[in-house]
C-alpha cells in the first residue's frame, strides 16, 4: 500500500518515561513525586516519524490505566493493527482499535496522536490544520495548588502572580477532611480575591450532603467554579448540584465518551465540560465530544493530564481549534515537571500558554533526554518513587 499521500506505518514503538515533579502534588487519591507517560513513536515508509504521548496523572487511580498497562496492550494488541497501515485511514485505524480492544483511551488516544503528527508532517502542515484551522494563538492557564498547607499555597500562588505565570488557581481537593478541605479553600480564595480566580476540585471525592454544605461557603469565599464534586457515575445528584449552583460546575471524570456527553446534555448534569484528549481516546473525538457540549449550550474547558512539555505542544495544537473557552484551561504540565523531553520549550508568558509554530504537532523529542529519563535504561527515577 503506497502512492500518493500514504504513509504506510512499519514501526511503533511504546517507551515509559518517568520524570520528577518539582514539588509533591497532592492528589484526592495519591500523593505524587514523578509524572510518569508513554510516548509512542510511529515510523512511516518515508521515513517520517510520528510521536504521541499517553499522559496519567501519575498511576491508574484517575482513568484505570497505568503507563505499564497502556505499554502491555500497545505492545501485544494494539501495535499489530497499526503496522502496515496507512497514516492517512487514521478514522479506519480507530474504528479498528475500538472493535479490538475495550477502553483504554489513553493507549489509543497516543496512538492517534502519533498518527496526526505524521500527516502533519507528511504534508507540511500543523495538526490544528488537520482538526479544523486556528481559531486561537494561547490559552490562559490555571495552576494546580497541591499540597494541602493554605499559608504555603497562597505563597506559590503570589510567586506566579508576581511572575505573570498563572493568574487562575485551582486547589486540588479531596484528601482532607472535607470541614478542613473547604477551610482551607476558603482562605486562599479571600487571600487572592481580586488578584487571581481560584476554583476547587475534589476529583469526585464527595457526596450530595457534603457538595451541598460546601457550595455556598466556597462561594461565599469568591471561588468561581467547582470541578466535579460528585462521583463521576452521579449524574443525577450532578444536575441537582448544577441547579443549585451560582457558579460553573464544571464536570470531568463523568464526561470521557461522547455517549456520557449525551447524557449530561440531556439531564443538564453540569455547566462546563473539561476536555481531555486521552479521556476520549483522541482528539478527533474530542473535538466532537466539544461540539455535542456547545450544540446543547454547555461551555468547555481545556483540562490537563498533566502532560510532559510533549503532550502539552500537542494539547496546545487541539486547543488552539477551541474558538470559546470562557474559563480557558490548564495546560500546566511542563511546570511542574522538573525535567523537559523536548527540542522546544513551551512557551508560557503573561498568563499564558502560547502555541508553538513548526509542523506536525510542533514539538521533537530531544533524544538524549529521552535516552536519560526513558525507564528502561540505567538512569530512572524508581529510587526517588515510593
Ligand atoms: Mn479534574
Amino acid at each position: 500500500m503506497s502512492g500518493p499521500g500514504t504513509q504506510r506505518i512499519e514501526a511503533l514503538e511504546a517507551i515509559i518515561v518517568d520524570l520528577p515533579l518539582v514539588r509533591e502534588q497532592r492528589f484526592a487519591a495519591l500523593d505524587a513525586r514523578s509524572q510518569s507517560m508513554v510516548l509512542l513513536v510511529l515510523r512511516s515508509q518515508d521515513g517520517i516519524e510520528g510521536v504521541g504521548e499517553a499522559s496519567l496523572p501519575s498511576g491508574p487511580w484517575w482513568g484505570g490505566e497505568s503507563v505499564e498497562s497502556i505499554k502491555a496492550n500497545v505492545d501485544g494488541y494494539l501495535a499489530p493493527l497499526v503496522i502496515g497501515e496507512d497514516a492517512f485511514a487514521v478514522d479506519s485505524i480507530m474504528r479498528k482499535l475500538d472493535d479490538a480492544v475495550h477502553g483504554n483511551s489513553f493507549a489509543k488516544a497516543g496512538i492517534e496522536m502519533a498518527l496526526l503528527d505524521i500527516q502533519g508532517k507528511a504534508l507540511e502542515q500543523p495538526v490544528y490544520n488537520l482538526l479544523g484551522g486556528k481559531a486561537r494563538d494561547s490559552l490562559p492557564v490555571a495552576w494546580p495548588l497541591a499540597t494541602g498547607d493554605a499559608s504555603a499555597e497562597i505563597d506559590e500562588a503570589r510567586e506566579k502572580l508576581d511572575k505573570r505565570l498563572h493568574n487562575i488557581f485551582k486547589l486540588k481537593m479531596g484528601a482532607m477532611d472535607p470541614e478542613a478541605d473547604v477551610e482551607r479553600a476558603c482562605r486562599v480564595a479571600r487571600e487572592l480575591e481580586g488578584a487571581a480566580k481560584v476554583r476547587c476540585d475534589p476529583n469526585g471525592r464527595w457526596d450530595e450532603t457534603t457538595a451541598s454544605w460546601a457550595l455556598p461557603r466556597l462561594v461565599e469565599a469568591g471561588v468561581d467554579l467547582i470541578e466535579q464534586p460528585l462521583q463521576r457515575w452521579n449524574l443525577e445528584g450532578c444536575a441537582r448540584l448544577t441547579r443549585h449552583c451560582p457558579i460553573a460546575h464544571m464536570l470531568d471524570e463523568s464526561v470521557c465518551s461522547l455517549q456520557d456527553m449525551q447524557r449530561v446534555a440531556e439531564l443538564r448534569a453540569g455547566s462546563l465540560i473539561s476536555l481531555k484528549i486521552m479521556k476520549t481516546g483522541g482528539m478527533r473525538r474530542t473535538k466532537t465530544l466539544s461540539e455535542m457540549a456547545l450544540a446543547a449550550g454547555i461551555p468547555i474547558y481545556m483540562g490537563t493530564f498533566l502532560e510532559s512539555s510533549y503532550g502539552t505542544g500537542a494539547n496546545m495544537q487541539f486547543c488552539a481549534t477551541l474558538r470559546d473557552l470562557p474559563y480557558g484551561g490548564e495546560l500546566s504540565g511542563p511546570l511542574l515537571v522538573a525535567e523537559s523531553i523536548t527540542e522546544q520549550d513551551p512557551e508560557y508568558r503573561d498568563f499564558e500558554l502560547h502555541l508553538q509554530p513548526g509542523t506536525g504537532l510542533g514539538m521533537s523529542i530531544d533524544p538524549e533526554k529521552l535516552a536519560a529519563f526513558r525507564r528502561d535504561r540505567d538512569y530512572s527515577l524508581h529510587a526517588v518513587q515510593r
